[in-house]
């Protein structure tokens, strides 16, 4: 009896094994012609000066309608993505439409401000990942002084040495660099003297409990202050409430992202948001 017991639990363990084997299949033959049938999209969710409420930017985010399965998340097809390679083509895809979106933002008369695209460490691994950035830039007329490039700190940890030149050259050419989910790695305060980055967010993590839990206060306190002192901005993600940003009030961040200001939007709802270029500073 215990036995038979055993052998079904068993059986059911191996046939959800191969049912999640089978989805990640099916996401990922769906992906293979997600670009080609126009199902992939880009989102924008502004950012708001810490300061006078007004957009200093977007980020720019995936989001894929299949047919048949509706929306998928980009926490669902992005390590299916990767995993197969193919987040090269979707990545290189994002930056290119985030970049023509900016251009085609200027060119109607806004300031679109900073434009921020997330890199997958696939991409940014390639041996020739800045060359592919500048031409896209080129060939997109982007404001290279205008785009920000989201990592992550696992990226970093992997190859430090070779990830500190990547990252050296590409601010060279006037592109900003941001480190996402800031607090969340491997890492430590010490990342930010040894990679250029220009930005770091504070992952929403901690901004969730700020106004309730002591210790996530004085960690993005600390975060803050440090970057500060060596001339980094820090962007707070995930202000979904009133009560957060009275905590992040004082904490002088640059910038704030989350719901409580905007959700990520379809470019042409974003547009309204965005400020006339004659009043930009
Ligand atoms: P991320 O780069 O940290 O992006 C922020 C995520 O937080 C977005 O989720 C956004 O919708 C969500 N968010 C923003 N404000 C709030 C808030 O107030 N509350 C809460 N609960 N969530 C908020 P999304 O769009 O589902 O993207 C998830 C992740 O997928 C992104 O995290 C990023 O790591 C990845 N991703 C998205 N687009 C791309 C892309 O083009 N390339 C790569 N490599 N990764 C991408
Ligand atoms: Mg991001
Ligand atoms: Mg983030
Ligand atoms: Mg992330």
């Amino acid at each position: 009896e215990a036995k038979a017991n055993g052998r079904n639990q068993y059986a059911l363990h191996s046939e959800q094994m191969a049912s999640v084997v089978l989805q990640r299949l099916a996401l990922e033959n769906a992906l293979h012609h997600a670009i080609e049938r126009n199902e992939l999209s880009l989102h924008y969710q502004l950012r708001i000066s810490a300061s006078d409420h007004l957009p200093t930017g977007t980020e720019a985010l995936l989001r894929w309608q299949h047919p048949e399965m509706g929306q998928i998340a980009p926490g669902d097809f992005i390590p299916v993505a990767e995993h197969s390679g193919m987040i090269l083509d979707i990545g290189e895809w994002a930056l290119r439409r985030a970049c023509e979106q900016h251009t085609e933002w200027r060119e109607a008369g806004l300031a679109p401000g900073i434009m921020a695209v997330n890199i997958s460490a696939v991409q940014f691994k390639q041996g020739d990942f800045v060359e592919r950035v500048l031409r896209i830039v080129s060939e997109t007329r982007m404001v290279a002084g205008q785009l920000e490039l989201e990592l992550t700190e696992s990226m970093l940890a992997d190859n430090p040495e070779n990830a500190a030149a990547v990252m050296q050259q590409l601010r060279n050419h006037g592109i900003g660099l941001a480190i996402d989910d800031f607090g969340t790695g491997y890492s430590s305060l010490s990342y930010l003297k040894r990679f250029p980055a220009s930005r770091i967010k504070i992952d929403r993590s901690f901004v969730h409990d700020i106004d309730l839990n002591q210790e996530d206060a004085a960690i993005a306190a600390a975060i803050v202050a440090l970057a500060r002192n060596l001339n980094i901005d820090v962007t707070a993600e995930g202000v979904e409430t009133g009560a957060q940003l009275a905590h992040l009030a004082p904490l002088a961040c640059a910038d704030y992202q989350g719901f409580y200001f905007a959700r990520p939007l379809p470019a042409d709802e974003v547009r309204a948001a965005l400020l006339p270029h004659t009043a930009a500073v």
